[in-house]
């Protein structure tokens, strides 16, 4: 368990918004140690477990992206205006502090200029923020010492500056990016589990890139294995601290949630009933949910007529800077995958 706990630290502070995945790409191969990713021109990593088996294929998929931001021009004073990659409230971006990377591949520290209340109207103290009012500032007096000693400028990505804490006793994760490194974390795991284990499908890996900018990624990959069924891994908003308790459908330490619906999806009931009940008979704790917003990369596929579940480990302040998750839930999501994996014959895919 260490070595996992370590793994999703490991895989929640690397840099890889929207596009720049490179440095989840690199965990991915070191920890999947049975398959030979393939790397394609979207950054995507794909493979097969176990090619030899004629089975159903079975596709596992995680995005490696988070939501970031990219940087749009530097300003005559040396700060920077910026876009959001991928959906996050503007007061998300006020006064956060942001790790961007450099023209020279370094990585260099700022942060989301918070004009002092003393110098604040009092329209300005009232107004919601707007991204387009906000600017970058790391620290430098103008539009030449950012771009040449900061190596800073157009089109610099950027994700937030936070460092992955475990809390063991509370066997809590604190830390950004669990959507999706969770369920990257998740899937790696399932991966290795099943490396041994006698499988009556074909598992085949997706480790999909640009998801929160619109399940791009994922595409190629569905496109390359062609496979049979989808199963997503994926950080999942819990709602537990928002929600009256009657509608708490994601909360901590109750299980993965599996969605019957949200607005990309409605959910192939025949495979999610496959799915709850099979939960239930191996005693794996699961939330489900219908959800009025929302989006995954199953929306995408299951439209090519693949039949998709998704198993999202929830996560507080999912698309904020600071999140939390449960190492109790994402051992149930990879309690999950392992058992899906062990139970989708030919005979049970055919009834979806
Ligand atoms: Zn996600």
């Amino acid at each position: 368990m260490m070595k996992e706990s370590l793994r999703i630290q490991e895989l929640s502070n690397a840099f890889g918004p929207s596009g720049l995945e490179d440095d989840v790409l690199k965990i991915v191969q070191k920890e999947v140690k049975e398959i030979q990713l393939e790397r394609d021109s979207f950054n995507n990593l794909s493979g097969v477990l176990n090619p030899k088996n004629h089975g159903p294929k079975i596709m596992f998929d995680a995005h490696m992206d988070e939501v970031g931001l990219i940087v749009q021009a530097v300003k005559p004073n040396g700060t920077m205006t910026f876009l959001p990659l991928g959906g996050q409230a503007a007061s998300n971006f006020v006064s956060a502090s942001y790790k961007l990377k450099n023209k020279k591949g370094e990585y260099v520290h700022a942060v989301v200029a918070s004009k002092p209340p003393h110098f604040l109207s009092e329209i300005e103290r009232n107004a919601a923020p707007q991204v387009s009012n906000l600017v970058l500032d790391c620290g430098s007096t103008s539009k030449e010492e950012t771009e040449k000693e900061y190596a800073l400028g157009i089109a610099c990505f950027g994700v937030p500056d936070v460092e992955c804490k475990f809390d063991e006793k509370k066997g809590l994760f604190y830390g950004k990016a669990f959507d999706d490194r969770i369920g990257v974390a998740a899937q790696i795991e399932v991966l290795n589990q099943l490396s041994k284990a006698k499988l009556p499908c074909q598992i085949q890996a997706s480790f999909s890139t640009q998801e929160e900018v619109g399940e791009r990624g994922v595409y190629a990959n569905y496109k390359k294995l062609q496979p049979d069924v989808l199963i997503c891994f994926e950080g999942c908003p819990a709602d537990d601290t928002f929600q009256e308790p009657w509608l708490i459908q994601a909360g901590l330490h109750k299980g993965p949630m599996l969605r019957h619906f949200d607005v990309t999806m409605i959910t192939n009931p025949r495979f999610q009933a496959f799915a709850l009940d099979l939960a239930k008979k191996h005693h794996i704790p699961v939330q489900e949910s219908v959800r009025s917003g929302g989006g995954t990369n199953a929306g995408r596929i299951h439209m090519e007529g693949v039949p998709s579940i998704v198993i999202g480990v929830p996560v507080r302040y999912i698309h904020s800077n600071y999140s939390y998750c449960a190492l109790d839930d994402y051992q149930a999501a990879v309690q999950l995958g392992v058992t899906l994996a062990k139970h989708l014959t030919k005979e049970v895919i055919q009834q979806f």
